[in-house]
């Protein structure tokens, strides 16, 4: 497992410090368990804290522990640009290099404020001095368990508020231990429950929490939109501008969606297109060995993980979705060759 300086950030943080932790656009449960959990462990030690994201955050996040002191770059630009300067140390939490954090990026570049990146994604950036990554990490929160236990030398974090940020980032990703597992991830899930926290209700209340039309939107997309190509054991869904604006889609409502596919038998792969207003978002799943991060990075600008990416395009809807059956066959064949 890659790590740098772990020991001297510790002692960095000796002294009271103004710490601000970052994490990427639409943002996840991951994105805020990891991050909301650092912010709660620092504050009791000391230390001020700012948490920002570059967008806003799903409103059935709105429960989590210190998620009311959250900044957001779009909405916040003067007041976070003010904390960037002040700041002793940046946190980079759940994203793999600054340029995932665009404009917001941007203004961060060019300070010496020393970071500490913590991530699991691939391909991290390791110029950093402070860095603990792991990409066959089920999650950034599963990382933050296991800094904030070597810190404390002790097998579990004995606050319900970080365990229950810790917990939601691990259930988010893994989906509720359905993939990103292994012996390693329960037994450190053993661990955390030590802390005593409402692991069921929290399931149910992350698991649970969809709106009608949210559920209207799903079952549209299955009915209407989902095309299959069985010889590549692939499935996508695809929803237009017009579709957008009949089920008034807002941020957070298609998270999800992609998933659905993975569950029809013998299908390996799943693409998810979105035309948003100035670009065509992809995400892409997948199973085994299909590595689609490669898929995402060399055609759709993108990255992410071996079984979870995404990316964009710039061309439209019917470009993207030509782009993706076109390179489709080589990227199976290739990847079954393996
Ligand atoms: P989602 O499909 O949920 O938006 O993203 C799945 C994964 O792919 C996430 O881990 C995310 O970091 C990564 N990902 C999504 N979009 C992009 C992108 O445009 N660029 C890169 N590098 N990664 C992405
Ligand atoms: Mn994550």
């Amino acid at each position: 497992m890659p790590e740098k300086g772990l020991s001297d950030l510790k002692d960095f943080l000796r002294s009271p410090r103004k710490i601000l932790v970052v994490s990427h656009r639409n943002p996840d449960g991951d994105a805020l368990g990891s991050t909301l959990a650092m912010a709660l462990y620092w504050r009791k030690n000391g230390h001020q804290v700012t948490v920002v994201f570059p967008s806003p955050f799903p409103g059935n996040f709105d429960w989590m522990p210190g998620v009311d002191e959250v900044l957001i770059f779009d909405d916040q630009e003067e007041v976070v640009k003010e904390a960037i300067d002040a700041a002793d140390l940046f946190v980079f939490a759940d994203f793999n290099h600054i340029s995932r954090i665009d404009k917001m990026g941007e203004a961060m570049e060019g300070k010496d404020t020393p970071v500490f990146l913590i991530d699991h994604h691939l391909e991290p950036d390791l110029s950093h001095p402070y860095y603990y990554v792991d990409p066959g990490a089920s999650s950034t929160a599963d990382l933050v368990f296991d800094v904030l236990t070597r810190w404390e030398d002790s097998d579990y974090i004995d606050d319900p508020q970080i365990t229950t940020c810790l917990y939601t980032g691990v259930i988010t990703d893994t989906g509720t231990f359905a993939y990103n597992t292994h012996s390693a991830l329960f037994a450190k899930v053993s661990r955390m429950l030590l802390c005593p926290i409402d692991h069921i209700g929290l399931q149910n209340r992350i698991n649970n929490s969809l709106t009608e039309k949210q559920l209207r939107l799903l079952g549209f997309c299955l009915h209407h939109r989902l095309q299959l190509l069985p010889e590549y054991r692939t499935g996508f869904i695809f929803l237009s501008k017009t579709d957008y604006a009949k089920f008034e889609v807002e941020r957070g409502d298609t998270e999800g969606i992609v998933n659905y596919i993975l569950r029809i038998n013998n299908i390996k792969i799943a693409a998810f297109f979105t035309h948003q207003p100035t670009i065509v978002k992809i995400s892409l799943r997948s199973v085994e060995n299909y590595n689609v991060a490669e898929l995402a990075k060399k055609y759709f600008n993108g990255g992410g993980h071996k079984n979870a990416a995404g990316g964009s395009h710039y061309k439209g809807l019917k470009s993207a979705i030509e782009l993706f059956k076109n390179v489709l066959p080589e990227f199976v064949n290739n990847q079954t060759n393996e």
